[in-house]
C-alpha cells in the first residue's frame, strides 16, 4: 500500500506546522543543534538582521529545579520536519525521470512532442528553473535551446560558467500549447518532479527565471516585481528570482537588472566578475 501523504494531507500538515511555528513552537520539532543556525539565517537577504536575544541570567542550581526542557528532548540530527516532509531517501535524477515516464498526468501531454526533463550537471552548484518548454525544446527534449535559451547560455557564460556545469530545468516538463502560461493544475501536477530534482541536486543557489518558476517554488501568487533581485530560502537553499530571458528579448533594457541579479549569485558562489554583460 502506498503510505506517502497525498497533496491535501501534506498541505494540512504544512499548515499545522506553520501555525506551530507562528506560536514559536518550532524548536520542538526542529533539530535543536541547528536551531541557532536556522534562526540566524534570514529567509531574505534584504531582511533586517535579527537582533540577538540577550541570554537570561543563569539561575543558581537548585536540587528542586526540573531539568531544562531541551535536556528532556531527544536531539535529532536530521533536517527539520519542514524540510524532511517529502524528501525521498536515495532519490536520483534517473529515478525521477523513470517515475515521470511517458507522463499523461495532465492535459499538456496531449500536444507535446517530447518531455523536457532537465539537462546539465547532476551535482551542479547552480540550478536555473524556467517556466516550461517552448517549440524548440519540445522538438529536441532539451530545455532552453531556442532564442531565449541562447540568451540564457550567454548569461551563464557571462558568469564565467558553462552550460554543462549548471543544471537547467522547468516547472512543467511538457510544452503548453501556443507557449501559454501553464495552468495551476498543470503546475501542481508537474512541480513535485521539480521539487525532487532540486532535492537530489541540492545546489548552492537556485535562480528562478521569471514569475512562474518563482511562484511554483515560493508557493505564492505575487508578481515578479515583489521578489525580483531578492534572496529567498527554498528548503535551505538560497533562491533568487530574475527576469526570464524571453522577457529580456522583448525588453533588452532590463538586461542591466538581470546582470546585477546574476552578480549577486556569483558573489554567493564565490565567482569573480570577469566582464560586464551587454
Ligand atoms: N522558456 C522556458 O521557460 N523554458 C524553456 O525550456 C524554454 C523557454
Amino acid at each position: 500500500m502506498d503510505s506517502s501523504p497525498t497533496q491535501t494531507q501534506r498541505e494540512k500538515v504544512e499548515a499545522w506546522l506553520r501555525y506551530f511555528n507562528d506560536l514559536q513552537l518550532g524548536a520542538f520539532y526542529t533539530d535543536r543543534r541547528t536551531v541557532g543556525k536556522r534562526i540566524m539565517k534570514p529567509a531574505m537577504e534584504n531582511a533586517p538582521a535579527a537582533t540577538p536575544t540577550p541570554k537570561p541570567p543563569i539561575a543558581a542550581a537548585s536540587p528542586k529545579a526540573p531539568p531544562p526542557v531541551s535536556a528532556a528532548l531527544p536531539i535529532v540530527n536530521e533536517a527539520s520536519l519542514f524540510e524532511a516532509i517529502d524528501r525521498i531517501e536515495g532519490d536520483t535524477l534517473e529515478r525521477i525521470r523513470e517515475d515521470l515516464g511517458e507522463c499523461t498526468r495532465c492535459q499538456l501531454h496531449l500536444q507535446r512532442n517530447k518531455i523536457v526533463f532537465g539537462v546539465g550537471n547532476p551535482r551542479a552548484e547552480l540550478v536555473f528553473v524556467g517556466e516550461g518548454p517552448g517549440h524548440d525544446e519540445d522538438m529536441q527534449g532539451v530545455p532552453f535551446v531556442g532564442r531565449a535559451g541562447k540568451l540564457l547560455t550567454q548569461m551563464i557564460e557571462a558568469m564565467g560558467l558553462q552550460r554543462e556545469l549548471v543544471y537547467i530545468c522547468n516547472v512543467v516538463k511538457c510544452r503548453p500549447p501556443e507557449n501559454r502560461k501553464p495552468e495551476d493544475v498543470e503546475m501542481a501536477t508537474c512541480s513535485p518532479f521539480l521539487y525532487r530534482q532540486l532535492d537530489v541536486i541540492r545546489p548552492k543557489a537556485i535562480v528562478c527565471l521569471g514569475a512562474t518558476a518563482a511562484q511554483a517554488l515560493l508557493k505564492t501568487k505575487d508578481s515578479i516585481s515583489r521578489f525580483r533581485g531578492k534572496w529567498f530560502d527554498y528548503r535551505g537553499t538560497k533562491l533568487l528570482v530574475t527576469y526570464h530571458p524571453a522577457y529580456l528579448l522583448r525588453n533588452p533594457a532590463a538586461k542591466g537588472d538581470v546582470w546585477k541579479d546574476l552578480q549577486q549569485v556569483m558573489a554567493h558562489l564565490g565567482l569573480k566578475t570577469k566582464r560586464n554583460s551587454s
